[in-house]
């Protein structure tokens, strides 16, 4: 029987976490540096947040400011709507958000953003939180976990825009949505004031009191900050902070009909948890004014304190080949596209996962595209390349036959006599001795690649051949001495003598000179696999490009299921486990279908070098 060594280190699983261990601030400042680590390092020797309080939890800058200093150096969050499963788009700023927190001795906040009233899915919440720790993350720090949930804090909120009511800072406008827009104006031309922008205080506290109770109609008014009509940047001409909306949410149930905008509930959502560094996309760029706007004016009303959080941009990753809105990967998996969001050709990160990305390959890919002010489009052979990088050192090596045809050693009975099993053995990596060594037969009868055999060779051609010799990898050289065929033509079995004395490993091993090597599995005791073969999900490099619809260039043959015979050790792996089947890939145990005796395998990725002939 096969076996494994008793010494043979376990494979990498696909479910090992990366374990990050805490660096300190001067590690952190040898990474690779980039925009963001130059302002916090500017921060912090300006020791710009130093004596700031933290009060153990969120809420007011009193609260803050009475408590101990906070003992985390910088404070950063993660704030996804829990409406889809996270991408690789969202890796990088996970990435990003939890690593600059790890590296400079600071916490990165789990916050759910859920202030909009949407259908939340319990699924799609642990999905994230499985997602981050999974790609080795947390946001515990000294002994407290940070999970928040924006909807917490809608009592915080509606505080906030009676503050700015009073303080003449904010509006019921009751303009019809038309009128609204109208009076925005454009890039070139002014807004126009709302009729209803003079409305005295006390009338808009009525007001929005009143909206708060439930007496007015959807859309029928809305309450807005009071800044700018003329102000070149459109985003100050007064936005829209709070709007009706008779919706239950899923946390705060029918408590409110009121919920506040995404613009207005950001910001106040990262002061209240004292974030320092508050990073986001480029598109947020516009709204940084009244990010500084709004906390300036509820500093000034005694709400907050500071240092004020700041707001920073980064280009967010967009990946080729890859589709990476939420809306457009829902649309995948609701049309049935795929085969659910952790199909293997899905680049979300549970598809990552079953295809066999390694959080290790995750994480060298964010480091390796960096951050960056200036949008561009990342190769996807830069996520591939991390990938190989990370999985070359660690996966075990194994040998399979994906197009098989039977190769017959005639020679077999007469040399060793008909059942001989020859055992063979290869190292389960090849540059890890400490590994050790996986152990197969070889018999009469072997699996090989039926491109491994050509009856009339072409130049160049090295494998088999009538008259050639070949090494079967880690066996004998054998002789090729034709093929039997069925009457259509088609080769059934390849025939071939063994060169006797040959054997790998063994002193007359090289007494035959070879150009051609074959892997091989032995057909009395390889196990019959099936193996799906996954390429891009898209034709095209940009998918969704010039507004073309991503649907109509879906690659077809994205994946494929062959029929395999592959060596008794790799089968006999748990699900998740990595594989470098040599000169075939990357290939990782399915999660969800393989069971050792029953092997479905997902190849992660091709090898970097096509074989040689
Ligand atoms: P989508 O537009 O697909 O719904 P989103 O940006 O609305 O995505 P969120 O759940 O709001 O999704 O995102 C959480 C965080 O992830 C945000 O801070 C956002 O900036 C970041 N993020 C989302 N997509 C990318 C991307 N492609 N590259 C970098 N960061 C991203
Ligand atoms: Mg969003």
């Amino acid at each position: 029987m096969p076996h494994c060594d008793k010494d043979v280190a376990p494979p990498t699983s696909g479910t090992d976490r990366v374990s990050t261990p805490d660096k300190n601030a001067a590690e952190g400042a040898a990474q690779i540096t980039n925009f963001l680590r130059n302002i916090i390092d500017a921060d912090l020797a300006a020791s710009k947040f130093a004596g700031r309080g933290w009060a153990g939890q969120p809420g007011e800058g009193s609260l803050h400011d009475a408590a101990e200093p906070d003992p985390a150096r910088i404070r950063t969050r993660f704030p996804p709507e829990p409406n889809g499963y996270l991408h690789v788009g969202h890796a990088k700023s996970i990435c990003l958000n939890f690593g600059l927190a790890r590296d400079y001795g600071g916490v990165c906040h789990m916050r759910f953003d859920d202030t909009n009233p949407e259908k939340e899915d319990k699924e799609y919440v642990d999905s994230i939180l499985d997602a981050i720790q999974w790609l080795g993350f947390s946001w515990d720090f000294n002994g407290r976990s940070h999970q928040y949930q924006a909807s917490d804090y809608f009592d915080f909120m509606y505080r906030a825009a009676e503050l700015l009511i009073e303080r003449g800072l904010a509006y019921v406008d009751q303009q019809t949505p038309e009128e609204m827009r109208i009076n925005r104006g454009t890039l070139t031309e002014a807004g126009k004031d709302s009729p209803w922008r003079a409305r005295p205080v006390e009338e808009n506290l009525r007001l929005f009191r009143e909206m708060r109770d439930g007496k007015h109609a959807e859309g029928s008014m809305i309450l807005r900050a009071r800044i700018d009509m003329a102000s070149p940047n459109i985003n100050l001409r007064d936005p829209a902070i709070y709007r009706i909306r008779f919706a239950e949410h899923h946390h705060t149930g029918n408590k409110w009909c009121i919920y506040p905008m995404y613009t207005f509930a950001h910001p106040i959502e990262d002061a209240l948890e004292r974030i320092t560094h508050s990073i986001c996309t480029l598109e947020f760029e516009d709204q940084r004014p009244f990010y500084d706007w709004l906390l300036g004016q509820l500093r000034d009303a005694g709400m907050f304190s500071d240092p004020l959080p700041r707001q920073y941009e980064f280009a967010r990753l967009n990946l080729t080949y890859v589709v990476t809105s939420k809306r457009k990967l829902m649309q995948l998996v609701t049309e049935k596209h795929v085969d659910g969001w952790d199909d293997p050709r899905m680049p979300t990160i549970v598809g990552l996962r079953r295809r066999g990305y390694s959080p290790g390959a995750i994480q060298l890919f964010c480091e390796r595209i960096g951050v960056s002010k200036g949008d561009s489009w990342i190769d996807y052979s830069i996520l591939e390349g991390a990938l190989r990088d990370d999985l070359d050192e660690k996966a075990p090596r194994g040998m399979a036959v994906l197009d098989p045809v039977k190769l017959r050693l005639t020679n077999w009975a007469e040399l060793f006599g008909a059942d001989h099993a020859e055992p063979c053995s290869a190292p389960v990596h090849p540059h890890h001795p400490e590994m050790g060594q996986r152990h197969f037969n070889l018999g009469a009868e072997v699996w090989i690649e039926r491109e491994d055999f050509q009856e009339v060779p072409e130049k160049g051609f090295r494998r088999l051949f009538p008259g050639n010799m070949a090494r079967l990898k880690y066996g004998y050289v054998i002789r090729c001495t034709g093929c039997e065929k069925n009457v259509d033509g088609q080769i059934l079995t390849v025939l071939a003598e063994v060169v006797p004395d040959t054997k790998s490993g063994t002193p007359g091993a090289d007494s035959v000179k070879v150009k051609g090597v074959i892997t091989w599995v032995s057909a009395s005791e390889g196990v019959p696999a099936e193996i799906r073969l996954y390429d891009r999900l898209f034709k095209e490099a940009q998918p969704d490009a010039g507004g073309r619809d991503f649907l109509e260039v879906i690659n077809p043959d994205a994946k494929r299921v062959v029929r395999t015979w592959i060596e008794p050790s790799v089968a006999q792996a748990a699900p998740g486990t990595s594989f470098q089947l040599e000169r075939h890939g990357y290939f990782v145990a399915d999660r969800k279908d393989h069971q050792p005796g029953q092997p479905v395998f997902n190849r992660t990725t091709t090898l970097k070098d096509s074989w040689s002939k």
